[in-house]
């Protein structure tokens, strides 16, 4: 099977078993995104082993893909396909293959962590402050901007969105978590393998 990865990217994938995967389906079978995919993870996978990177780097699965973890919990060749889903989507990035509306998620993952490295908690209201600007500063899209601006009230009226936000009261140990994180996706680059966990690099697993 290993034969079958034959592009440039096949030591990128190696660690994460690509070459394992015997398509049994289970991991589409229980992806709670799957209905929404045009392509499913273990499809993903069979690409990726055939080094069909054009046509993976090309599918909307990878951005639909929320890191939940169940398909490499499922898998029973342990191929750990939610950390393909994240190489798929840092590939995506590099190659400049990344649509404007899916660098907006990144956007969005790079404010999400900064704001719970400052706070180790999340502050919605300054979250949506960082991430509108910051995007609004790429695309300069006002409608894009100022969407979703009219749920605030009914999500304040159902205590789903809050004011004002708390801080972790040690926040030291948040910092020691990202720069545990940080040094170990540096090590993960120096040995040619992806930096999956990275916060630095938005990616969210
Ligand atoms: S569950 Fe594992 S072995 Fe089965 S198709 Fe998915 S990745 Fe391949
Ligand atoms: S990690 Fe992504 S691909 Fe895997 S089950 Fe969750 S949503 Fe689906």
């Amino acid at each position: 099977m290993s034969k079958q990865i034959v592009s440039a990217e096949a030591g990128v994938f190696g660690r994460l078993h690509v070459a394992d995967c015997y398509q049994c389906g289970k991991c589409s079978a229980g992806c709670p995104v799957a209905e929404q995919m045009d392509m499913l993870p273990n499809q993903l996978v069979r690409l990726v082993q055939m080094g069909r990177f054009d046509r993976a780097l090309k599918s909307e699965a990878i951005w639909k893909c929320v890191s939940c973890m169940t398909c490499s919990t499922r898998c029973p060749k342990s191929v750990d396909c939610a950390g393909v889903m994240d190489a798929l989507r840092e590939l995506a990035v590099k190659q400049g293959k990344a649509s404007k509306k899916r660098l907006r998620t990144l956007l969005f993952q790079q404010a999400f962590l900064d704001n719970i490295r400052r706070n180790g908690r999340l502050r919605e209201v300054e979250l949506i402050g960082e991430f509108k600007t910051r995007a609004f500063l790429k695309d300069s899209n006002i409608s894009l901007m100022l969407s979703g601006a009219m749920l605030a009230p009914a999500l304040l009226k159902r205590k789903k969105f809050h004011l004002v936000g708390e801080r972790a009261k040690d926040r030291a140990v948040v910092a020691r978590i990202f720069e545990k994180c940080n040094r170990l996706a540096g090590a993960s680059s120096a040995n040619g393998r992806p930096p999956a966990a990275s916060p630095e690099n938005g990616q969210h697993r």
